[in-house]
């Protein structure tokens, strides 16, 4: 299997306002003069900053993505933005899936599906979210779950050049606990097995499966270290780009 480059992606969420552009442009300061950064790096701010996020990053080599879209391109659906909005915005990247949207706005992995579908036909990469609850790993169906996650979510023909997956407990995001680097290990790779029987072996080996949950400076060695973690996908770290940016370098010195 050839090295994956890995990608650590920030995820802003409901967080940011003009004011926050300055974080962005901290990032750029960071990355400035560094011809060969050891990792991509994205950020994912709310979709009212996209356009000036765009502005702030171009030419920096930090890409710009988005945090959902709507399967459709256009239409008649009062307060949602397109995949094409977002591509037309400067993303280059949207997050469906995840596991907040999942349970504040009841998607499920078919809606997820045609969201990663819009996301391809706007030419962006879909980051597709997957993860157990706290109640799932205790009955021990963490497999279970995440397979049926893959199936339902992945669209039929997704490729590692559109599609990036995001394995998120749902117990460990914003909470500060995380899964041991053991169990991140188990589920990676039973990931990458689902991917080769829904997409191919030859995808399977190439796409990218970030971990997220309570990433921070602090752990982000020790997990991102672990085999088939292909980088990271980061909420309240992302907030301040001295974290992400420290989150980035847990990769300095490393081929991952
Ligand atoms: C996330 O929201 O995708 C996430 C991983 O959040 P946090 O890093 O804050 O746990």
């Amino acid at each position: 299997m050839t090295a994956i480059r890995p990608l650590v992606a920030g995820n802003w969420k409901m967080n940011g306002l003009s004011s926050s552009l300055a974080e962005l442009e901290a990032l750029k300061a960071h990355v400035k003069g560094k011809p060969v950064l050891p990792a991509d790096l994205m950020v994912c701010p709310p979709a009212t900053l996209l356009s000036r996020a765009a502005q702030v990053l171009a030419g920096s080599g930090i890409a710009l993505g988005a945090q959902d879209c709507h399967p459709l391109p256009s239409g008649a659906h009062t307060g949602d933005i397109s995949a094409e909005m977002l591509a037309d915005a400067g993303a280059t990247a949207v997050i469906v899936g995840h596991s907040e949207r999942r349970t504040d706005h009841g998607e499920i992995d078919a809606l997820v599906n045609a969201k990663a579908r819009a996301a391809h036909r706007a030419g962006l990469t879909a980051i597709i979210c997957v993860g157990e609850t706290e109640k799932e790993r205790r009955d021990r169906t963490t497999l279970g779950v995440v397979a049926r996650q893959l199936k339902g979510s992945v669209p039929q023909g997704s490729q590692a050049a559109n599609t990036v997956i995001a394995y998120e407990p749902v117990w460990a995001i914003g909470t500060g606990l995380t899964p041991t680097p053991v169990d991140v290990a188990e589920v990676h790779g039973f990931i990458r097995g689902e991917l080769a029987g829904l997409l191919g072996q030859g995808e399977a080996d190439r796409l990218r499966i970030l971990y997220g949950g309570s990433v921070k400076p602090g752990n982000a060695s020790e997990l991102l270290s672990v085999e088939n973690v292909n980088g990271a996908l980061v909420g309240g770290a992302s907030l301040k780009a001295d974290d992400l940016y420290a989150i980035l370098k847990a990769y300095c010195g490393r081929t991952a």
